[in-house]
Parts: C-alpha cells; sequence; structure tokens
C-alpha cells in the first residue's frame, strides 16, 4: 500500500485554503468561517488552541491530499481526533479530525482488531463483546484507540500485557512527505519503534492493527466510601496491590461531586473515596484478594459485577462529554503513611483544595518489563501514578486548581520520581520528562530524519 507524493516543499505567506478544498471531499473550516468555535474546540474546552483551519477528513484520500498541500504551503499538519490531550503547540496547524475514518475489523482467528484513526475506544469494546477477548483499554470510552497507543497507552490491561503500543502490529500512516505506507516490524523497524509510543510527530495514522487478549471473564467496578474513610481506605488498597496478580488493577480515587443537579442525589455535593478495578478473572477470586478493602470500613456503595469491553469504559467512570479540565501527574516511588496523611490532610475538603479527581493507579507487572521488541515505551518501575483533574467551571476555579495541584505534589514531594508518563503530560510539562534520555534521542533522531522540515506536529513534539 504505497501512494508516492510529488509535491515540493515551499512556503506562501497566506494559506490557499481554496486548493485545499479543491483537494479533499471533506468539511475545511477556517477562522472567518461559520462554525468555526465549535470546529476548533477540543474535548477539554478550556484549552485555547488557535490552529490555522480545521479539516474534518473523509477518507484516507483527504489525510493525504492534506499533508501534501501542508508540505507545499509550509504549514504544519497535526491530528486531533477527540482532544482530550490538545495542546496549544498546535496553534497555527491544520488541524485534522479523523472521526469519519471509522474502520472496525476484528479477526478472531488472528486475535487482532483492525481500526480507523477515528475509533474510539467505546466502539471497539462493543464490538469486542462476546469474543472473549479484549483489547488494551484505557479507563474511558471516548478517546480514540491510536491517539492513546501513539502515547503508549495505560491500559486496565497494562499491568499484565504491557502498554497498549506495544500490542500494535502494523500501522497505516501518512508519512510527512504525504505518503501512504504500511508500517511494521520489518517494513520499516525505526518507524515501527517510534509510532509506538512517541507520539503523534512521524506522520498521520490512519488506521493501526493491533493483537487481542483472552479475557473470558472480566469483573470490576467501583467500592465507594465516604471521604472520611481515607486513610483507612488507602491503606487497605495499599496492601491489597503489594501482592496483587498482574490480573487484577486497583485504582484509588478521592471524588468531589459538586452540587449541581446533574448528578444523582446519593453522590450529588459529596466527597468519596473509591477503588475502581478490573480483575482478568472471576468474582470469587477477586473478593478473595479485595478482603482488605472490604474490612477496612462499612461500603457506602458497592458497584462490583461481570464488566465486558464494552462496559469497560463504564468502570472508572470517566465524564466522556466535553468539559474544561486541569491536570496534573506525577510518578510515586512509594504510597508511605506520611503520603497517605498528605493526601488526606490536602485534598479532603473541597473548599480548600477544589481537585474533582484524585486518582492513584498501581502499576507494576508488565509496566516494568523491558524487551528489546518493545516500541518507544520507557519501562517504569514506580509502583503508583498520581493523577489529578481539576475542572475550571468557573474563573475562581481556574485559579485556585493550580494552588490546589501544588498543595498535591508538596503533600507527596517525598515520594515523587520527578518523572512522567507520555499520555498523563499537562499542557506545559517538557515531553523530555516522560522518556528515558536514550529513547528521547533516537526518538529525534528518527523525527530529523522523517520529517527535517517539521511538516507533523505533534501535541508533545519530541523536539520540544
Ligand atoms: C480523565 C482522563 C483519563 C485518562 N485515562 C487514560 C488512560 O487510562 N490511559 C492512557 O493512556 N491515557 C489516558 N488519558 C490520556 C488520554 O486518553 C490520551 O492522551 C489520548 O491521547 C487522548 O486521545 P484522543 O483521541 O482524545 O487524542 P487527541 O487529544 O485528539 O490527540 C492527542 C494527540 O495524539 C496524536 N494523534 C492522535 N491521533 C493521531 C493520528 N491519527 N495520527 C497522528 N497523531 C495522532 C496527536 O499528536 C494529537 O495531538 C486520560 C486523560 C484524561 C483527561
Amino acid at each position: 500500500m504505497t501512494t508516492t507524493a510529488s509535491t515540493t516543499a515551499s512556503t506562501t505567506a497566506t494559506p490557499d485554503w481554496a486548493a485545499l478544498r479543491g483537494a479533499v471531499r471533506g468539511r475545511l473550516v477556517s477562522p472567518d468561517e461559520p462554525g468555526w468555535e465549535a470546529a476548533r474546540t477540543p474535548w477539554l474546552v478550556n484549552v485555547p488552541q488557535q490552529p490555522a483551519a480545521v479539516l474534518e477528513v473523509a477518507d484516507v484520500e483527504d489525510v493525504v491530499a492534506a499533508v501534501r498541500w501542508a508540505v507545499a504551503h509550509g504549514v504544519p499538519v497535526a491530528a486531533q481526533p477527540r482532544g482530550h490531550a490538545p495542546r496549544t503547540v498546535l496553534d497555527g496547524t491544520l488541524l485534522l479530525r479523523t472521526g469519519a475514518l471509522d474502520e472496525v475489523v476484528v479477526d478472531r482467528a488472528r486475535a487482532t482488531a483492525r481500526v480507523g484513526a477515528g475509533v474510539q475506544w467505546g466502539t471497539l469494546g462493543a464490538a469486542l463483546d462476546g469474543t472473549g477477548m479484549v483489547a488494551l483499554a484505557g479507563s474511558n470510552p471516548d478517546p480514540t484507540v491510536v491517539g492513546l497507543l501513539l502515547g503508549g497507552g495505560v491500559s486496565w490491561f497494562t499491568r499484565k500485557h504491557g502498554f497498549t503500543a506495544n500490542s500494535v502490529v502494523s500501522v497505516d500512516l501518512v508519512d510527512a512527505t504525504g505518503t501512504l505506507v504500511h508500517v511494521t516490524r520489518t517494513s520499516d523497524p525505526d518507524l515501527f519503534w517510534a509510532v509506538r509510543g512517541g507520539g503523534g510527530d512521524f506522520g498521520i495514522v490512519v488506521a493501526a492493527e493491533l493483537a487481542l487478549f483472552p479475557a473470558s471473564e472480566i469483573y470490576g467496578g467501583q467500592l465507594m466510601w465516604p471521604v472520611e474513610h481515607l486513610v483507612p481506605v488507602l491503606r487497605a488498597f495499599r496492601e491489597v496491590t503489594a501482592t496483587a496478580p498482574d490480573e487484577l488493577s486497583v485504582w484509588a480515587h478521592v471524588l468531589h461531586f459538586p452540587p449541581l443537579p446533574d448528578f444523582p442525589e446519593p453522590l450529588r455535593g459529596r466527597s468519596f473515596v473509591s477503588v475502581a478495578l478490573t480483575h482478568l478473572g472471576t468474582a470469587a477470586a477477586a473478593e478473595r484478594l479485595l478482603a482488605p478493602l472490604r474490612a477496612a470500613a462499612p461500603v457506602e456503595m458497592d458497584l462490583l459485577g461481570p464488566v465486558t469491553p464494552g462496559t469497560l469504559g463504564d468502570v472508572a467512570g470517566e465524564p466522556t462529554d466535553p468539559m474544561p479540565g486541569l491536570e496534573t501527574s506525577a510518578l510515586l516511588r512509594d504510597l508511605d503513611d506520611e503520603a497517605i496523611a498528605g493526601l488526606a490532610a490536602t485534598v479532603s475538603d473541597p473548599r480548600t483544595c477544589p481537585l474533582t479527581i484524585v486518582q492513584i493507579r498501581h502499576l507494576g507487572g508488565a509496566f516494568a518489563h523491558e524487551h528489546p521488541g518493545h516500541g518507544a515505551t520507557s519501562p517504569v518501575t514506580e509502583p503508583f501514578q498520581l493523577f489529578a483533574l481539576g475542572v475550571p467551571a468557573v474563573p475562581e476555579l481556574a485559579e485556585a486548581i493550580p494552588h490546589g495541584f501544588a498543595a498535591l505534589h508538596a503533600a507527596l514531594a517525598h515520594v515523587e520520581a520527578g518523572h512522567r508518563l507520555p499520555n498523563f503530560l499537562a499542557d506545559g510539562d517538557a515531553t523530555a520528562s516522560a522518556y528515558r534520555p536514550e529513547v528521547l534521542e533516537r526518538l529525534r533522531q528518527i523525527k530529523a530524519e522523517r520529517d527535517p522540515d517539521g511538516v507533523i506536529r505533534s501535541n508533545k513534539p519530541v523536539l520540544g
């Protein structure tokens, strides 16, 4: 599958939108046109990104035409399928929405799934219901499969099966010359390595093929307690995770629900400590492992039960509608008593620390595995990841949330590792903080060789 480009790079002062419009079937929206605000706004609606124009591609040929136009007109091109991870570094780009690339083909015999670049995790999950297999899905059903895997991909099942990126069998992408290529381990080892974790800097991916894994039974959901029980629940979380088999993934949360009518009565205006979990195995085996959590304090809401690939996106109960959000993350070397006491003192009261979600994900297992066949993912030896989200619904919160983040990091400073996972970099975090130096160096070399003019722009540029 190869289409050769015949464009020559040159830069013009004013983008020739008419030429692009004439070359594509999809809808192109530029800043002076009706619909611009909706077109440019990402899922995280508060990020004020200002692309040069937005193209909702109709098909793969549109992606080829868009990249060739970008080469010829000196305008960088970026993909942003959903915008869960928007960045102002995408300002000035031709921004591609890939929703129309919606192919999903599940090959049960080969245990693979091929997905177009617009396919969301919830859609792939639903397609896997009844197959007895899972893909390495993250927590939210709304982001795209391709958007997640390009940044490595932290899945419910990474402890057992590794990063989502390392389950990739092939990708089809339009490279920085406007050439559509099918990339596999043998066809182009460097490019195949780079796209598996190195982000969206190496081409516009139009489809990917992923390995599937057996999962005849999945048990999961959430247990919730009033936030007053934070300390005993986090101690029990630490106890459970210390000996958890790789089939069990448990994440702890502090959740503050605003006093708004959108939230059901038992949650509205209240604060909880919760654990969300998946277990690749039976309910009985999971319950034996969870005994310390059930003994920690009386559970107020028990939402555990059978999970299918199609309902996996409900386990963590994350929002799926577009919303404003500010994020922060850190890898944690430990969750000692000082860290638990610091969390209790800092994040229990939303009036003093207005963070909607504070999450501690248990890592371990295959997170730490290293294999020469892996992509541009760096093994993670830290046992936990901190992630926090604040919702700046009003301007005062936009000011207060960063103070909340600062207090949270101060409380955990003695266990923070100083680096992060690529998919959890917040706007302003350096890409370099998410890769080992030798991984970043190889990514930069490949970027310089394949895209010396910077035609393709990632939301986390490896040269940034
Ligand atoms: C509440 C919350 C929970 C999260 N949970 C997880 C989780 O469990 N696991 C995890 O790994 N991450 C998680 N993330 C991070 C997020 O899911 C990823 O960053 C993912 O990239 C977002 O997907 P998207 O489709 O919205 O990507 P977008 O924000 O639309 O795009 C992100 C970037 O990916 C690249 N990209 C996307 N598609 C293409 C393409 N077709 N070709 C080339 N480049 C492309 C581009 O550089 C683009 O700018 C979470 C984030 C939040 C806010």
